[in-house]
């Protein structure tokens, strides 16, 4: 029973304190808000977008945000990317479009088809790679350069506390520690030029936390699976990481509390001046070598792009 209402509970805490649906929404938002304060996430004159995928997390972080920005007079702007992923991105792209309409908030989309001559459908009949690696490489890239241009000082995106602890694993079992100083609630300051800072108001929520606030608010969200998700490496550790939760409880914040102690150092490290990230000599975007990611991704499938 939620001890506040004498109703019955639609969530247990870790401290198995029950919450009844009220009590829930009024937990997960005063968390989210906290995060949002104590990060300064959101700051006077803030230009701020949301990346939207059509998912419960995207959604459910452009919610709050809007509801937060409209409060300080920002109004937020959507961001979606469609990779051009059949019976998936289309469903989710669909679902986005109804919610920034319910919600009049402007909703803008880019595609890979539109900016690079293919979709990663067609990226990956030619190519033997990761589905996930060239998603992510120029999805990422899409929202920084499209937030930019939509005059954003802030890119704001759904990742909750198990993609964060997902990432802090996959960065550690590759050899990637580099890749976690990138990490965090809120992007460093010293980044790159043309970096539009990333936040990530759901920081601290566990996905099964956010899944439950938007079947509670009622999202139009559809519970697709992208058909690449299978058998990806960040499954597998959501996998682990999700059976090491359920027998040792407090793992997931185990991981991201203790990073965010390291996290000032790693940044010292890879992020000063000197290890300071470059400009990509083909695109003018930020970038660790001589080219960006995409760029050289581009390249690699020069032939392919022309058919
Ligand atoms: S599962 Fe992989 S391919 Fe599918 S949207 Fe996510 S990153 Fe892209
Ligand atoms: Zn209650
Ligand atoms: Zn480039």
């Amino acid at each position: 029973m939620c001890k506040k209402c004498s109703i019955e509970p639609v969530y247990v805490l870790q401290n198995n304190e029950q919450l009844c649906k009220q009590c829930f929404i009024k937990y997960f938002e005063k968390k989210v808000l906290k995060t949002l304060r104590t990060y300064k996430m959101i700051e006077k004159g803030d230009v701020v977008v949301a990346a939207l995928s059509g998912g419960k997390d995207s959604m459910t972080c452009l919610y709050l945000l809007d509801n937060y920005c409209k409060k300080q007079g920002i109004q937020v702007q959507a961001l979606a990317i469609d990779e051009g992923i059949e019976t998936y991105r289309e469903v989710t792209l669909k679902d986005a479009k109804k919610f920034c309409d319910y919600y009049k908030i402007p909703l803008h989309t880019l595609s890979f088809k539109k900016m690079f001559e293919f979709t990663l459908d067609s990226f990956l009949k030619e190519h033997k790679m990761n589905p996930c690696t060239a998603c992510g490489i120029i999805r990422r890239y899409l929202i920084n350069r499209g937030a930019r241009e939509l005059g954003a000082t802030k890119v704001a995106t759904g990742h909750n506390l198990d993609d964060e602890a997902q990432s802090l694993l996959m960065n550690q079992f590759k050899g990637n520690i580099s890749f976690s100083a990138k990490l965090g609630p809120i992007t460093g300051v010293l980044m790159h030029k043309q970096f539009v800072r990333r936040i990530k108001p759901l920081y601290f929520m566990l996905e099964k936390e956010v899944a439950l606030y938007a079947v509670l608010k009622e999202f139009p969200v559809t519970f697709v699976e992208c058909p690449n998700a299978q058998g990806a490496f960040r499954l597998q550790i959501g996998e682990i990481l999700n059976n090491l939760e359920k027998d040792y409880p407090g793992t997931k914040q185990g991981i991201v509390y203790s990073f965010l102690e390291i996290l000032p150092k790693l940044r010292e490290q890879f992020q000063t001046e000197k290890g300071a990230i470059g400009t990509c000599q083909s695109c003018g975007e930020p970038a660790a070598k001589t080219y960006c990611r995409t760029c050289e991704l581009l390249e690699k499938i020069k032939p392919v792009k022309k058919k």
